[in-house]
């Protein structure tokens, strides 16, 4: 039910790596008229609830990455430093830069620009394609109870606090390879889903992945990280959100219990709390949101078809 910020279930296909999964839509282009880079990986088409992948060699210590897409820029990051072997430059280091950038469900259909800047200053660009998603369109029945919560008053300070958290981002890489599943539970509800309430087709989509299970069901964190929010809101019952480092971000809605605060910092798989039906929501389930830069992309999408090593 919650639509903050910003498929019928996909076919679960695992890729191995990211090395695998981009292989076969990969450009691999050289570039170096202004600046010593050259881009070595790149996801060039992504479906509407995926993430577009960049990857880039720069000889230049003071490189400093971001890119911009549908209207945003969103940083890179300096995830590796090695020594550099070609005798073409003087540089004793080249530096390895990760880009990822969401692609929420309400983007743009078609052929689109990533642009790569450093300093600001566009340095490359590159064609990409947005595929549709063909995302569902279900009914939902809310009691007349749960109903008058929608309309507090207090709301726009519950929606603050979230947007503040979903900008939070801190530098250091904290996740580590594949994302858990942080519950068993059976699919209630998909991201990209369109909601009626009443006969009425409701604004937005729903923004994470339900999973039903049992009220007291332990919720294990996604991945390594540090917890920015663990508290309880209208909409959202009582909602943990984890910072996992560099943009990557997963929520935890509906929560009978918190067992973490603010400040903590995870491990992945550890426990943070357990399964409700606190907020607005008819049966006690998880709402798991998972957020790049902000945005929200498809967990189906993270936990089935993203790994990284
Ligand atoms: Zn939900």
């Amino acid at each position: 039910m919650v639509e903050w910020d910003l498929a019928k279930v996909q076919t679960r296909v695992r890729f191995p790596s990211p090395a695998k999964v981009f292989s076969s839509i990969l450009l691999f282009i050289s570039f170096s008229h202004t600046t010593d880079l050259k881009i070595v990986q790149i996801s060039t088409s992504a479906k509407q609830g995926e993430l577009i992948y960049l990857r880039s060699e720069v000889i230049s210590p003071q490189a400093n990455l971001s890119l911009n897409f549908l209207g945003k820029d969103v940083p890179c990051y300096q995830v590796v430093t090695k020594k550099n072997k070609s005798e073409t430059t003087q540089a004793s280091e080249i530096t390895i830069w990760e880009c990822f950038m969401a692609i929420p469900a309400d983007s743009p259909i078609g052929k689109q620009t990533i642009k790569l800047l450093d300093q600001d200053k566009a340095v490359m660009s590159v064609n990409s394609e947005i595929i549709p998603t063909a995302f569902p369109i279900e009914p939902i029945v809310l009691s007349e109870e749960k109903k008058s919560l929608l309309s507090k008053e207090d709301r726009p300070q519950d929606l603050k606090k979230i947007k503040q958290a979903l900008k939070s981002e801190s530098k250091t890489k904290k996740w580590e390879k594949e994302f858990l599943q942080p519950i068993q539970g059976k699919i209630e509800s998909l991201y990209g889903e369109k909601r009626i309430l009443d006969g009425e087709l409701k604004k937005g989509y729903h923004r994470g992945l339900d999973l039903g299970a049992p009220e007291g069901a332990p919720i294990k964190a996604a991945n390594h990280g540090e917890v920015i929010l663990a508290g309880e809101f209208i909409e959202e019952g009582n909602m943990v959100m984890i910072d996992h480092g560099q943009g990557f971000i997963t929520a935890y809605l509906h929560c009978s219990k918190i067992l973490v605060r603010k400040g903590k910092k995870v491990k992945k798989g550890e426990v943070i709390g357990e399964v409700g039906s606190t907020g607005v929501v008819n049966t006690p389930h998880l709402h798991f949101g998972t957020y790049i830069h902000g945005a929200p992309i498809d967990p189906l999408y993270l936990l089935n078809k993203f790994s990284y090593n």
